[in-house]
């Protein structure tokens, strides 16, 4: 018999709430922010070039356009590879609804694809079951932070003359045989939202190796105008031409100063969440009730998340009992994610439920355990104290 559960009335394992992700901000971030707001340059910058141009770097690739979300990032990503209505983008069950959602602005219809068990990223076995003579595109998602199959992808991709999007939106670090995520796919997408590896607040970026897809990209988060204001006033040219209908989904200089000295502490939160991921499948790694994603050979995981994977059949409590529990010991975790197609919009929309099991499968069991690159070892073993505690409680 174990101690009680906060939940029923006993003392919780921490009083301060440990929240499942959050940002990290230091003295210099400030400061570049505020260097940046005392210049001339607010938006449409130097700032923002550079932090293409350092992301670009980073991950091995020509063109990077950053834009103002990881939402904005998907909808550029889906105009510049010219999807439209008519076309069926193939995209995982398991993943952020804006994946999806990006498809539908487009007017393209998504089609979900199964995710494997294993890794939860997507089947590339069930994404060839998906192709019709209309699909145009494939999305893969990163999962937690594990590449997708993105050689298979690549290859279906290839075999079927369709563009492969990657939303690496949890996967900045990430490599996939050796090489940083962004070559695999024809675009890949990032998002700098306070959760995701590094941060300006909101902001997103494309990148790409092709220049097409590049210059479309570029007009698409600056309304369809062939030369941003910046450029404007340093050539002294006073004509433009809208010649797509883009959207203001420009990132400012002032966000960009964030991201670049965000940037620069990249290699230090990725070493910490590894070695806050490695702590947890240390100690979790073995205990009953509970099972842990994957990790294939060949792959460098960027631990966005951790999702803990409930064997239901060992425990006397379904998600729900055991998301309260640990929240009452203090422990902020989350869900990541209800299938895209289970939300009523979608729901409305016609599909069924039931579509995709093994997404459907692993929504009942999953729970999100806090990681972030500033929680102290204390707090990681406050999380394991807590899921050993509720999980015992409940085993069968
Ligand atoms: C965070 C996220 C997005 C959206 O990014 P925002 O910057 O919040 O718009 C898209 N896809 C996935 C998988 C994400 O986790």
């Amino acid at each position: 018999m174990g101690e009680r559960l906060a939940v029923h009335g006993g003392p919780p394992v921490r009083t301060a709430m440990l929240p499942y992700g959050r940002q990290t901000i230091d003295d210099a971030d400030v400061a570049a922010v505020v260097e940046t707001l005392r210049g001339d340059w607010i938006t449409t910058g130097p700032r923002v070039a550079e932090f293409e141009r350092r992301v670009a770097e980073r991950l091995g690739l020509r063109h990077a356009i950053a834009v103002s979300s990881g939402t904005a990032a998907l909808h550029t990503a889906a105009f510049a590879a010219g999807l439209g209505p008519g076309h069926e983008v193939v995209v995982p069950a398991l993943t952020f609804a804006a994946t999806a959602n990006a498809m539908l602005y487009v007017g393209a219809t998504p089609v979900f694809a199964d995710v494997r068990s294993d890794t939860l990223t997507l089947d590339p076995a069930r994404v060839r079951e998906k192709l019709t003579a209309r699909t145009r595109a494939i999305v893969a998602v990163d999962f937690a932070g594990h590449p997708a199959d993105l050689d298979e992808l690549r290859q279906l991709a290839q075999t079927h003359g369709l563009v492969l999007l990657d939303d690496a939106a949890h996967a900045l670090g990430a490599e996939y045989h050796g090489r940083p995520l962004g070559r695999q796919a024809h675009l890949t997408t990032l998002s700098f939202h306070p959760v995701k590896h590094v941060t300006t607040g909101e902001g997103g970026m494309v990148v790409t190796d092709d220049a097409g897809f590049a210059e479309r990209a570029t007009r698409f988060r600056n309304h369809g105008i062939t030369s941003s204001a910046g450029e404007r006033f340093r050539s002294g040219e006073w004509l433009y031409e809208m010649v797509d209908l883009g959207f203001n989904y420009r990132l400012t200089d002032v966000q960009c100063a964030l991201g670049l000295s965000q940037l620069a502490k990249l290699d230090r939160f990725l070493a910490r969440r590894e070695a806050i991921a490695a702590r947890y499948r240390a100690a979790l790694g073995g205990l009953p009730g509970v099972a842990l994603q994957a990790v294939t050979p060949g792959v460098r995981h960027a631990w966005h998340i951790f999702p803990l994977l409930l064997a239901l059949e060992r425990l006397a409590a379904d998600r729900r009992a055991i998301f309260a529990a640990l929240r009452a010991e203090g422990i902020g975790v989350s869900v990541h994610y209800v299938p895209v197609y289970w939300h009523p919009y979608y729901q409305r929309l016609g599909y069924p439920k039931g579509l995709c099991p093994v997404a459907e499968r692993a929504y009942e069991r999953l729970l999100t355990l806090p990681l972030f690159p500033s929680m102290e070892d204390r707090d990681v073993d406050d999380v394991v104290a807590a899921v050993v505690k509720v999980v015992d409680h409940f085993a069968r």
